[in-house]
């Protein structure tokens, strides 16, 4: 298995269903896309995700702003 989004062979798995072996919350660990193997294939296959949200490795290192949290809204 490896990430739908960049094809990263890194895979961890974060959850598993409380009824055991229902579903599992995966996340990658280079572009850290997550997500429940219960999905459509389309978020959860390589080969099926859309080519518009794919990532390469050129992509993610050549990112030059990770968007910054707005400050908090004061109560006042
Ligand atoms: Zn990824």
């Amino acid at each position: 298995m490896s990430c739908p989004r960049c094809d990263h062979p890194e895979v961890t798995n974060l959850a598993d269903s409380p009824v055991p072996g229902v579903w599992h919350v995966l996340q990658c660990a280079r572009c850290r896309y997550t997500w429940r193997t219960t999905e459509p294939k389309r978020r959860t296959d390589r080969a099926t995700y859309p080519d518009a949200f794919r990532l390469t490795l050129a992509d993610i290192t050549s990112a030059d702003e990770v968007p910054a949290v707005p400050p908090l809204e004061s109560r006042a």
